[in-house]
């Protein structure tokens, strides 16, 4: 028989656990699969740690791997990859937005020999602000056009995978991971199983709009190189922007001779090129800073407690 491993990072979830546990042990117990449960704890500050031992205790199929600190929902599934014994591993939220009544049929579509993988996305963006609406689909808009791996709006981080996908994403140990990016530049036949957006069962998200933003930004930042190609487009505008104003100063100075005037010309333009130049840095910056993030080569999760012995425990 197959094994399924499940990665659930779990970063303040004491709520949610036991509803989660409940509703993925029935839908499993139904499937013709053996299975893991591989629960992270990311760090959290509540009783989630506590819950997962309980659990751990009761069912020998569940793992807690509880990190040093929070290190982020992006290393909590590193950390599960890196862990998973299965020969499918799939990963999904502590909080039942990821329903496990899908698990079948992703199984199933696995099983045909068609797909290396089954992904889920949503299709709608029900419950959202609709700024926030707005601003990630301009993103993915603009991530699809410079970038050479196939982002897909709404795609989710639910899915399950065959085990040649997983040690491909593991190989790809960069330290900035954005794992929308990451799953499309492996490749491999993905099946998209649109699904309705659900409510979290419990706790919060963990999710600001700031935060997202920034996430955004790392994704194009780690994805394409397109801003940096920016600056020398720009910087060639602006060279031939001058040639074309020299041109018509020494015209005009021909024509009508040079009465002191042009304060405010000079203004703009010092404040204009200052400007462009100043963002210009700060782009070549941001590539710059995730260079040298990526250079230290740290660790992407450290792990204090688990329950299990042979596990990865720094990687
Ligand atoms: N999560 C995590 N580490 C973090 C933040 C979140 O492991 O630093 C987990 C969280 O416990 C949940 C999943 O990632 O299982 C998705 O988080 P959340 O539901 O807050 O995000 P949303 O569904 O709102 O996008
Ligand atoms: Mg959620």
């Amino acid at each position: 028989m197959k094994t399924i491993s499940l990665i659930i990072p779990c970063y303040n979830e004491e709520e949610s656990i036991p509803l989660f546990y409940a509703e993925v042990t029935r839908v499993l117990k139904t499937m013709p699969v053996d299975y893991e449960l591989l629960f992270i704890d990311d760090g959290s500050r509540d009783g989630t740690k506590a819950a997962l031992k309980a659990l751990a205790e009761q069912d020998s199929r569940v793992t807690y791997l509880s990190f040093s600190r929070n290190f982020g929902k992006e290393s909590a599934m590193y950390a599960g990859f890196a862990n998973a014994g299965g020969d499918y591993v799939a990963v999904m939220d502590a909080d039942l937005q990821h329903p496990p009544a899908l698990l079948p049929e992703m199984y199933a579509a696995l099983q045909s020999g068609e797909y290396d993988s089954v992904a889920t996305r949503r299709i709608d963006r029900k419950g959202e602000p609709p700024i926030r609406s707005w601003f990630a689909r301009q993103f993915y808009k603009l991530i699809n056009r410079f970038s050479d791996s196939d982002i897909v709006d709404g795609a989710q981080d639910f899915r399950l995978m065959k085990r040649d996908m997983v040690d491909a994403i593991l190989a790809m140990s960069e330290y900035n991971r954005f794992s929308k990016g990451l799953f499309g530049w492996v490749g491999f036949r993905t099946k998209w199983l649109p699904h309705e957006n659900t409510a979290r069962v419990a706790g919060e998200s963990k999710w600001s709009f700031w935060k997202l933003l920034c996430y955004a930004f790392d994704g194009i930042i780690s994805f394409t190189q397109a801003p940096l190609n920016i600056a020398s487009w720009l910087g060639g505008i602006m060279t031939m922007f001058s040639f074309l104003y020299l041109a018509f100063i020494i015209i005009k100075y021909l024509a009508v001779g040079d009465p002191v005037a042009g304060w405010p010309t000079i203004i703009c333009l010092i404040l204009f090129i200052g400007g462009i130049q100043l963002s210009m840095l700060g782009i070549i910056g941001q590539y710059l800073a995730k260079t040298y993030l990526e250079v230290k080569k740290r660790p992407h999760f450290i792990i204090a407690e688990s329950n299990r012995e042979d596990i990865r425990r720094i990687g």
